[in-house]
C-alpha cells in the first residue's frame, strides 16, 4: 500500500522553518516541540523529519537509523521533562493518533508526550 504524504501539512512547514515552533530538542532524524494547545502541564510532540503520515507508515518504511533516532528522541524528551517513573518523575503518556478513527488532525506522524498531572484512564 502506498501512503500519500501531504507536503503542505503544518508539521512539514515547521520542519522547513516556514512556521515557528517552541523547540525542546532536535536530533539527526527527529524534532520535539511543545504543543500549541497543551492538554497537560507537559505536552510535547515528537516527530520524525521524514515524510511519514502515521505510526504504521513509519514502522514499515523508515530506516533502522530513523527508528532508533525517533525512539531515542522520545526517551530524551521524557528525561528533559523529568517525567520518567523510577527516575524521580511521576510518569507520562505517549500516544499517536492515526487517521479518521484515531482523530488525527495533522497528517505527519507525531507522538504526544503528556505529563505533569494525573491523566485519567484512557480505556474504560
Ligand atoms: P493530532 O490530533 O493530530 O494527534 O494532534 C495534533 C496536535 O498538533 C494537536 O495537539 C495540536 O494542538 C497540535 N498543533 C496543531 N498545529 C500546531 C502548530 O502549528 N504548532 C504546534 N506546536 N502544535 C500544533
Amino acid at each position: 500500500m502506498a501512503y500519500a504524504y501531504d507536503t503542505n501539512n503544518i508539521f512539514a512547514k515547521i520542519l522547513r522553518g516556514e512556521i515557528p515552533c517552541n523547540k525542546l530538542l532536535e536530533t539527526e532524524h527527529s524534532l520535539a516541540f511543545h504543543d500549541i494547545r497543551p492538554q497537560a502541564p507537559h505536552h510535547v510532540l515528537v516527530i520524525p523529519k521524514g515524510p511519514y503520515v502515521t505510526f504504521d507508515h513509519f514502522a514499515l518504511e523508515a530506516s533502522d537509523a530513523e527508528k532508533a533516532d525517533f525512539l531515542t528522541a522520545i526517551g530524551k524528551v521524557c528525561a528533559a521533562l523529568g517525567v520518567q517513573p523510577g527516575e524521580g518523575g511521576a510518569g507520562y503518556r505517549a500516544i499517536s493518533n492515526a487517521g479518521n478513527d484515531g482523530v488525527q488532525e495533522v497528517p505527519h506522524l507525531h507522538v504526544h508526550i503528556l505529563g505533569g498531572r494525573v491523566l485519567g484512564r484512557m480505556l474504560e
